[in-house]
Order: C-alpha cells, then sequence, then structure tokens
C-alpha cells in the first residue's frame, strides 16, 4: 500500500467511523444529562407510544448491553433499551426510546425499505463475516475472480447501508413527531432530541462512507497491481 491515495482512502475510512462515533457518543453524553419536563423514562416514552399505536404485543425490555446498543428486535418483537434509556427521563433517553420504537411501527406498517432491508441481511451478514477473508485471500493467491468476489460482497456490505439510510431517518422522523405531537416534548426539546437522533444517524452514513472508500481504495490496488503484470 505505497500508493498515497490509497493510504488516505483507508486512513480516512478509519478516521470518518472513529469521528462519528464519537461524535454521537459525546451528543448522547450531553443530552442524556438534560432533564425532559415531563420526567418520563425512556421505558415509559415507549411503552406509550406503542399502545397508541395499538401495538400491545411489542414488549419493552432493558438490556444488558451497553451504551447505544438499543435496538428493536422484530423477531421477538421486543424493544430492546439499554439500562440508561430504560431508567432514565434525560432527553436522549428518551429521544432513542421513541427512535426504536419508530422501528417497530415500521415493522407493523410494513415500511417499505424495511422489507428490502431485511431481504438484503443474510448476505449482508455473510459478507460482513467473509468478505475482507475472501479479499485478501484473493490478494494472497492472485487469483483475480476471488479478488472480485471479495469486492462484490464489500458492494453488497455498502448497499446493504445504503437501504439502511433511509430507514434509520424515517424512524427518526416519526419518532420527532410522536414526541412532539403528543405532548411528550416541548418545542426546545424536541430540537435537543433531533440533534440527538441526527448525531445518532451521522454513524450509519460514516459506515456507508468508508465502505464506499475501502472498495475505491481496492479497486485502485486491483488496477496498479494488473498494470505491473
Ligand atoms: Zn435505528
Amino acid at each position: 500500500m505505497n500508493d498515497p491515495i490509497q493510504m488516505i482512502l483507508y486512513f480516512a475510512a478509519i478516521i470518518l467511523v472513529i469521528w462519528a462515533q464519537t461524535k454521537v457518543k459525546g451528543v448522547y453524553e450531553h443530552y442524556s444529562r438534560v432533564q425532559s419536563e415531563k420526567h418520563i423514562t425512556g421505558a415509559q416514552v415507549a411503552r406509550r407510544i406503542l399502545d397508541s399505536h395499538g401495538l400491545h404485543h411489542v414488549e419493552v425490555q432493558m438490556s444488558q448491553n451497553g451504551v447505544l446498543s438499543d435496538h428493536f428486535d422484530p423477531r421477538t418483537n421486543v424493544v430492546n433499551l439499554s439500562p440508561k434509556v430504560y431508567n432514565e427521563d434525560s432527553i436522549a433517553s428518551v429521544a432513542v426510546a421513541a427512535h426504536e420504537v419508530g422501528h417497530a411501527i415500521q415493522f407493523a406498517e410494513n415500511y417499505s425499505f424495511i422489507g428490502i432491508r431485511n431481504k438484503l441481511l443474510p448476505v449482508a451478514i455473510v459478507s460482513g463475516n467473509l468478505g475482507w477473508f475472501v479479499i485478501i485471500i484473493g490478494l494472497i493467491s492472485n487469483i483475480m475472480p476471488i479478488f472480485y468476489l471479495g469486492l462484490a460482497m464489500l458492494a453488497m456490505i455498502a448497499l446493504f447501508q445504503l437501504v439502511t439510510l433511509p430507514v434509520e431517518f424515517d424512524a427518526s422522523g416519526r419518532a420527532l413527531a410522536i414526541l412532539r405531537n403528543d405532548g411528550y416534548l416541548s418545542e426546545d426539546e424536541g430540537a435537543d432530541a433531533k440533534s440527538m437522533l441526527r448525531a445518532a444517524a451521522l454513524t450509519y452514513v460514516a459506515a456507508l462512507l468508508a465502505t464506499l472508500m475501502q472498495i475505491l481504495r481496492l479497486v485502485l490496488m486491483s488496477q496498479r497491481g494488473s498494470r505491473r503484470r
């Protein structure tokens, strides 16, 4: 990797992802210290929004995973909230809880991008586990079809990350509308919640850009290799 452009792409991809993750952690820390005026916890918000949308069968549980591990599991119909989000009444807790419920509503309404995302999920998981391994095998053995297979797997990851974006933005959009319209948050608090969720969405954008940079780097690498031969 002595080509400077390849090197820049490699490190830019890593720095971008670390920057986005640091940023969302910082914003989360900030808004987890700002109490909501209604003093309502993430768990309470989640339960009330689910009930008001007729989703009584969807459970809200406290997971023992770390910060920002919150997620909705469509297989078990459980909104999993990390301990702080579940128990605390901060703007961050309320925003994250409502966002995860947004995913539950998407599933209930068969939101189009959720369907596409779920179809891509198994391929994305296999590609995520094996993609880089296949690429390295291709590079070491110098068998280009193997290398291109690995590259195609990375492209599948990028496609999955791309389809994830509208899903995430839509969940946040739904969450913010509900939080404001149903009086969970005031106008000002709604703006804070928006900042919180926007920072969270940034990590998904960064992940996609990082994958695209890695793909570009590998394409450049393969062209350089073929020129040498
Ligand atoms: Zn989400």
